[in-house]
């Protein structure tokens, strides 16, 4: 019998496939994308109930990936809800929730404190690509514009798109007849304003050719993109392609356009060979500005909206998208926007700060099927007030306040708290707290625990400048 014979080059062969079975090539970290709209309410979408919206893109997006039932936003007004968005702590530890300022205004001098980590800081740590695209809203002055809170590049208006107005009498009288000038807000880019008053008739377009070319030119390396677009809040606007073509209405005509840049980008992602390695996530930051009837969004079954701590303020429309990765379907399970945190960073490898309170789970265990959500309770701070707390199925409401119209309202308590099982009556309409006295016992200590290690942060969003004319 004649034995192999070894040659040198068989054996450089044999070498080379050991050393390369001891270190496989490293798998690409995941591109991180978050997609975020303002004011669109939880029953807006086609997939989430609406009847006369078309969102083929998100329905797509919905059905191939995870459409979240039970999902939240950490406030019901902007500047809070995106605060917590980019750090996974509540506002009101950073200050970006304040008794004085529901949000930041043109006249602001503050914004995100510096010691807080925004989620672009930590992946631009691990080595990705960071942007972020449309309505910032965490400060105007440069130190708190994204270039300075870890992003690589900003393209976009830098709070809300009524801000500004050059007209006087209400904003709710001039939306209907919406022009461009009568708000005079400023687009940036990085930290220069290139455009002003911002020409928002074709900002939601514009802003979905920016995300694209963002993805296009860093397909080779991880990226982040925090995409923030600046409707459906009021004033609406859409682009000639899109006015007048929707069943809805104007509010309708932007929807649709928002869902037809989602389908641009889950094309680029596709066409570029790396949707098997990018999560989509696409939510709102709070629900819809009701008091703007037609201009407002709907939040479907739930109660209340924008600026409330019922479920219509704070529940959001949200599905998570990774073909191939996820376990496709609907998630009942609870998860917030304070979440996306933890959730990105273990994904990306990145490190969550250690040293201070965080209030951010990792979804992972939902996301690829292999246990529950972590996520067992929601806090719900109006100002800087706790108005209700959820315990697995059952929110109680200690204070409760009419939905945001902009006048002061007299809030009323609850003793004992109003109380509503979520699972058999998602619209809050029956009070069940006489039946449940051990749940309401049971949310207390939570509250107690909750209350005793909270710590405010100073309050960024009541310091105005020398010369504010609010
Ligand atoms: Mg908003």
């Amino acid at each position: 019998m004649r034995h192999p014979r070894f040659t040198l080059s068989s054996f450089l062969i044999l070498t080379l496939s050991l050393l390369s079975c001891q270190a496989p090539p490293e798998a690409p970290r995941p591109n991180l994308i978050v997609i975020f709209c303002d004011d669109l309410g939880y029953g807006d979408l086609a997939s989430f109930g609406h009847p006369t919206i078309r969102t083929p893109n998100l329905d797509r997006m919905a059905q191939e990936g995870q459409k979240w039932t039970h999902f939240y936003s950490a406030a019901s007004v902007c500047t809070p809800s995106r605060a917590a968005l980019l750090t996974g702590r509540l506002p009101v530890r950073n200050g970006m929730m304040s008794p004085k300022s529901r949000v930041l205004f043109p006249d602001s001098a503050s914004g995100i404190p510096e010691n807080e980590v925004t989620l672009a800081e930590a992946l631009r740590a691990e080595g990705y690509a960071t942007a972020c695209v449309g309505k910032w809203h965490l400060g105007h002055l440069p130190q708190y514009l994204p270039t300075n809170n870890g992003f690589d590049s900003y393209f976009g208006i830098p709070y809300s798109n009524d801000m500004d107005q050059t007209r006087k009498g209400s904003t709710r009288e001039l939306v209907k007849t919406a022009r461009i000038e009568y708000w005079n807000v400023p687009l940036l880019r990085d930290q220069e304003v290139v455009e002003r008053p911002a020409d928002q008739r074709t900002i939601t377009k514009r802003y979905s050719e920016e995300a694209v070319r963002f993805i296009r030119e860093n397909r080779e390396r991880p990226f982040f993109l925090y995409l923030a677009h600046s409707l459906p809040h009021v004033p609406l606007f859409a682009s000639e392609e899109f006015l007048g073509t929707s069943k809805r209405g104007l509010y309708g005509d932007v929807v649709e356009e928002i869902d037809h840049g989602v389908g641009q980008i889950m094309q680029a992602l596709t066409d570029l060979g790396i949707a098997e390695r990018s999560l989509v996530v696409f939510t709102s930051d709070n629900g819809p500005w009701l008091p703007y009837k037609e201009h407002g969004g709907s939040a479907g079954l739930l109660r209340e909206g924008k600026g409330a701590t019922w479920e219509g303020g704070m529940r959001e429309p949200t599905i998570f998208w990774w073909p191939g990765k996820l376990d496709s379907g609907v998630v009942m399970e609870m998860g917030a926007t304070l979440d996306l945190f933890s959730t990105f960073c273990e994904i990306a490898g990145a490190k969550v700060p250690a040293d201070r309170i965080m209030d951010s789970y990792d979804l992972g265990p939902v996301l690829f099927g292999t246990g529950e959500s972590p996520r067992k309770s929601m806090f719900f701070y109006r100002e800087s007030k706790l108005y209700a707390v959820r315990l697995d199925e059952f929110k109680a409401h200690f204070i409760t306040k009419p939905v945001y119209t902009g006048r002061t309202e007299a809030e009323t308590h609850h003793d004992p708290p109003l109380l509503y099982h979520l699972g058999r009556d998602p619209g809050e309409q029956y009070d069940v707290a006489h039946l449940h006295p051990d749940v309401i016992q049971s949310i207390e200590k939570l509250v107690a625990v909750h209350q005793s290690e909270m710590v405010f942060g100073e309050d960024r969003l009541a310091q105005q400048s020398p010369d504010a004319r609010r």
